[in-house]
């Protein structure tokens, strides 16, 4: 029998190795296709008395699987949306059956009566783990491209095909949960450390090990399936479950404030489905999935975390017709904080850079960073010697701007001045071939005006990085006023291929992220000088699912920088764009006190190493705070969402945010807005239009006109539209033949 997906080939041993190998994609994912074929495998190897037990492997080179494919989740959806309404009894069963597909095939995997042992050679994540977890046997290579993973939480649901049953039957329930709340990606070595794989091998010996295992015997018979079966970690009403648990759940509610059903999900599939049989643990977990599955949070996470996050990365935005870039070389101009980050980023991405400074000492001082990182990562096993070599091969540290000769791109990350970046402008494009990009990192200076100090301002374009380079996944590609189609798919081209996600975003100051940003710092002033407790501030902030509080945050970018911007914007655009009160709270904390944040260990908090607690002087600059009961925490959580969703929505109003995709998932990697909202728009999509505008009203008469809702939002209102029946995004269809 052929497959499509699959091929099968059995050796003299009476050893079948099915091999994945999706024939139209780079990376194997589950369909329902996926699933049949592997259903008639299953039934094929059981069936012929000449097949032993079955190795299952992939062919693709570094990557086993990446779990479950975009549209059996569409699937899952479409029945919320167009069943619950109609009949919900009948809804909720379809969904329950729809829930249980994999996981049942997974059971008929393990309980087949052939022995079966997963040949793990890359990355591996979510269904394809589980079902690793479901082959008796598991080996994985030896090598830094092999990562496995349940990271289904952080796209607001959880691994609903056997995951959280099998796992806390292979190692202890404490290391179980965090694994799985946390959707962190094990090395080979830490997975067999947990008991979750059997052995790691070197790659080329991967399908032999895995085969050896069969040859010697391996039972078809699961370890909970056996008579006597024996948690690793003990039972649950035990002495150390009676430990672990109260704490579990106080974790959560720390970790989480309770914001997302999924995690909270994990914890309730774990501690009920360990005290009963396991089919009936699959059945616990069916249910809970079924449930999570119709959340809002899952809804909101997996449209942007999944869908358009996927759709970005492919290039949804890039403009049909101008054909792909292949790099061959990348200039740098700048090598300090940003320039050799962006050097890093590129080499890794196998593209040779030469990066330019003043003098060869800075410019090697920014190569060398690249040498910090790579080291780093080859310490935890993410890089190998060769890695590290070949990386560093890719860079060219200079001082000379003649080397940037026949660049496809050059990057410039010089002084945040326009006098400096013009020199660097002028100087670079001399070197550059017609056809070559200029990109600007720029990160206040508008780049429709950079662009008037090039001779070629259609190949003019600003791509903002955020720092840290290496760690942050988004970047905005910012189109001045004349910038060309085809700088655009450069820009596109060239973060796809560094395997970021772009946003694209018409020149407006501050861009997108960081006039958000600012706006939620802004905000955090305000409840200071109005008297609220600082560490009330803060915690209203995790509470509503911010990742760092707006004066930690204000901290981190220095408290002095955020008084340099508030002063150009008062040179720039007068007196009236700056609220008089921030002003004197942040001249008062840098000039009276030299508080510039955590760079000299004084902020809103004191620095201790990596201790940290709010400064005592808060009081002298903002006067003693009332007491915490005089404010409504619901209130000060929705205060800072929605001023940060509310500027979002006057951006895409001023067209300089055109997509929806982009809003929402550029909130979330750029400034880390409440990830289980699904992003600042979904935000207001998920609260209703009109009440998001009520809200706002109500906000702007008790706390100031900065919150008047703008006219956008207003009409939205009056004809109960949302952003996205109002503003559809490009269908991913096309979108993906675009990339
Ligand atoms: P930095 O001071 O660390 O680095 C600037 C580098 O440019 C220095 O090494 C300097 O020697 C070099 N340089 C100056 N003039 C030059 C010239 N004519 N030719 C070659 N090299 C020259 O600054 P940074 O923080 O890396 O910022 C660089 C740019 O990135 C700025 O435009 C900034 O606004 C932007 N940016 C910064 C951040 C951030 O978090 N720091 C984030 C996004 C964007």
């Amino acid at each position: 029998m052929t497959y499509k997906n699959f091929t099968v080939e059995t050796d003299a041993d009476g050893i079948a190795l099915v091999t994945w190998d999706m024939p139209d994609k780079t990376m194997n994912v589950y369909t329902e296709e996926v699933m049949d074929e592997l259903d008639a495998i299953i039934d094929a190897v059981v069936a012929d008395d000449a097949v032993k037990g079955a190795v299952i492997t992939s062919g693709k080179k570094d990557s086993f699987s990446g779990g479950a494919d975009i549209t059996m989740l569409k699937k899952m959806f479409d029945i919320i949306q167009n069943e619950r309404s109609k009949d919900p009894q009948k809804a909720m069963q379809m969904l329950f059956d729809g829930a249980g597909r994999m996981s049942k095939l997974y059971r008929k995997l393990e309980t087949c009566g052939k022995p079966w042992v997963s040949a793990i050679n890359g990355t591996c994540m979510g269904g394809a783990f589980e079902m690793s977890l479901a082959c008796h046997g598991r080996v994985a290579a030896d090598s830094p491209a092999v990562k496995m993973a349940l990271p289904e939480v952080k796209i607001g649901i959880f691994p609903g095909a056997g995951g959280t049953q099998r796992v806390p039957r292979l190692t202890n329930q404490q290391d179980a949960l965090q694994m799985m709340t946390q959707g962190s990606s094990l090395t080979p070595s830490r997975a067999k450390a947990m008991g979750l794989i059997h052995d790691v091998v070197p790659p080329k010996k991967l399908i032999a090990a895995a085969k050896a295992m069969i040859a010697a015997g391996l039972s078809p018979v699961q370890p909970w399936d056996e008579k006597g079966f024996k948690l690793p970690g003990g039972k649950i009403y035990t002495p150390a479950g009676a430990n672990l648990w109260p704490a579990a759940s106080a974790i959560l509610r720390r970790e989480t404030h309770m914001n997302y059903p999924g995690a909270a999900a994990i914890l309730k599939c774990v501690y009920e489905g360990l005290q009963v049989p396991f089919d009936t643990a699959l059945t616990i977990e069916q249910r809970y999935f079924a449930n999570v599955l119709q959340t809002t949070e899952a809804g909101s996470m997996i449209r942007s975390l999944f869908v358009s996050l996927q759709e970005l990365n492919k290039g949804a935005r890039r403009p049909e017709g101008v054909k792909p870039t292949k790099f061959k070389k990348i200039g740098v101009i700048g090598a300090g904080f940003m320039g050799a980050g962006i050097a890093y980023v590129t080499a890794k991405a196998g593209i040779p850079v030469v990066l330019i400074d003043r003098d060869m000492e800075a410019a090697e001082k920014g190569k060398a960073h690249s040498d910090g990182l790579v080291s780093k990562a080859m310490q935890k096993g993410r890089a190998t010697a060769d890695d590290k070599e070949k990386l560093l091969s890719l860079i060219t540290p200079s001082a000379d701007y003649a080397d940037l000769e026949g660049a496809d791109l050059i990057i410039e990350a010089v002084f945040e001045d326009s006098g400096v970046k013009k020199a660097a402008t002028e100087q670079a494009e001399a070197h550059l071939k017609p056809s070559g990009i200029f990109a600007s990192n720029t990160s206040t200076i508008p780049i429709t005006g950079l662009a008037k100090n090039s001779k070629r301002p259609k190949n003019f374009i600003g791509i903002h990085f955020f720092s840290p380079v290496d760690k942050m996944m988004l970047v905005e590609i910012i189109m001045g006023k004349r910038t060309g189609d085809k700088a655009l798919a450069v820009a596109m081209d060239y973060v796809r291929a560094i395997k970021k996600t772009p946003i694209v975003i018409n020149d407006t100051r501050g861009f997108y992220v960081n006039r958000c940003v600012l706006r939620y710092m802004q905000e955090a002033f305000s409840m200071l000088i109005e008297g609220v407790p600082p560490v009330m501030i803060e915690n209203a902030a995790k509470m509503a699912g911010m990742p760092v509080g707006p004066l930690s945050l204000t901290d981190e970018t220095a408290i002095d920088l955020a008084q340099k911007i508030m002063k150009q914007t008062i040179r720039d655009l007068g007196e009236k764009a700056v609220d008089p009160r921030h002003m004197q709270l942040i001249d008062t904390m840098v000039d009276t006190h030299g508080r510039h944040g955590r760079k000299n260990g004084k902020g809103f908090y004191d620095y201790q190493g990596r201790d940290k607690q709010l400064w005592p002087g808060i009081p002298e600059v903002v006067g003693t705070p009332k007491p915490a009961e005089q404010f409504d925490i619901e209130e000060l959580k929705q205060r800072l969402l929605v001023m940060q969703a509310l500027e979002t929505a006057r951006i895409f109003e001023e067209k300089c945010l055109t997509d929806v995709r982009e809003a929402d998932v550029g909130s979330i990697l750029g400034f880390g807005f409440a990830p289980y909202s699904g992003g600042t728009l979904s935000y207001i999509d998920t609260m209703g239009t009109a009440a998001f505008v009520k809200l706002c009203q109500q906000f702007a008469k008790k706390w100031g006109p900065r919150f008047k809702p703008n006219r956008l939002l207003r009409d939205m209102a009056k004809n109960n539209e949302n952003f996205y029946r109002k503003f559809p995004p490009k269908e991913p269809a096309k979108a993906a033949e675009a990339a």
